[in-house]
């Protein structure tokens, strides 16, 4: 069953990992997807191209989610090109993890400039458009590092923990208007982000997890489809852990 027929959603980061996986998934449900990229720009056409095979309209645009500006120009531009949007999903995230001791004060505000500022730029850029239509889903991509914090991760987990915060009075202001805001809090899924980590830290989180394995990309997706269709209609505010258990 196509549980998002003919919505538009825009994701944030989606030429690789976890955004790559929500904008496949969306499109198998039959969503159209404007979707962001950084750098990756042949990764994110070749995406573009996939989506556009499955039969929905589809687009990739280079955009820095940190930039207020470019924020604002994107939501202008897929404007033009959709007839609306339904869905936000900001996906967009880096790591610089550090001990406290050695972090650099650029290595803390780069990562809540890109992975919180940049949440703050997309649901303002959004909300007029989706005020006006009385409706829309907004998600945010945090983290069980947000809920538990993690040593080594001081400016993640600051982020992650700001955007819970953030989406729980995003819920607060704009529910009346039939705009749910919502958080998935993702555990341990094995994309570009999590190769980076050391392979014995690696071996401690899957232990830690009930289902003894890192997740898939598709597992946070399908978490997406369900807070982004009317399947979760009543449902706003709250934080869903996509971690095989972890935080239990
Ligand atoms: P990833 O594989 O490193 O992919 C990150 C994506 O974000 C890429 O598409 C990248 O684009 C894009 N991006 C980075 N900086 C950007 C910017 N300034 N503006 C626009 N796009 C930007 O990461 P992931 O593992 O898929 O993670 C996706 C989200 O899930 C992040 O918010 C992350 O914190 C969160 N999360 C991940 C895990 C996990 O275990 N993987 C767990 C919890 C939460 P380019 O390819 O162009 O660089």
């Amino acid at each position: 069953m196509k549980l998002l027929e003919g919505k538009n959603v825009i994701i944030t980061g989606a030429s690789r990992g976890i955004g790559k996986g929500i904008a496949q998934v969306f499109a198998e449900h039959g969503a159209n997807v404007a979707f962001t990229y950084s750098s990756s720009e042949a990764p994110a056409l070749a995406l573009e191209k996939e989506l556009t095979a499955k039969g929905v309209k589809a687009k990739a645009y280079k955009s820095n989610a940190a930039s207020f500006e470019a924020s604002e120009q994107l939501v202008a531009n897929v404007l033009e090109d959709f007839d609306g949007i339904d869905v936000l999903i900001n996906n967009a995230g880096i790591t610089k993890d550090n001990l406290l001791m050695r972090m650099g004060e650029e290595d803390f505000d780069s990562v809540i400039e890109i992975n919180l500022k940049s949440v703050f730029n997309m649901t303002k850029a959004v909300q007029r458009t989706l005020l006006k239509q009385r409706k829309g889903s907004i998600i945010n991509m945090s983290s069980v590092v947000g809920v538990k914090g993690n040593a080594g991760q001081t400016n993640y987990a600051a982020s992650k923990a700001g955007m819970i915060g953030f989406t729980k009075s995003v819920a607060l202001e704009l529910g009346s208007r039939n705009i749910r805001c919502n958080a998935i809090a993702p555990g341990f899924i094995e994309t570009e982000m999590t190769e980076k980590l050391d392979e014995k830290v690696v071996e401690g989180w899957r232990n830690a997890i009930p289902l003894k394995r890192g997740g898939a990309p598709e597992d946070v997706a399908n978490a997406c489809v369900f807070l982004a269709s009317d399947l979760s209609a009543y449902i706003t505010g709250q934080v869903l852990n996509v971690d095989g258990g972890m935080l239990t």
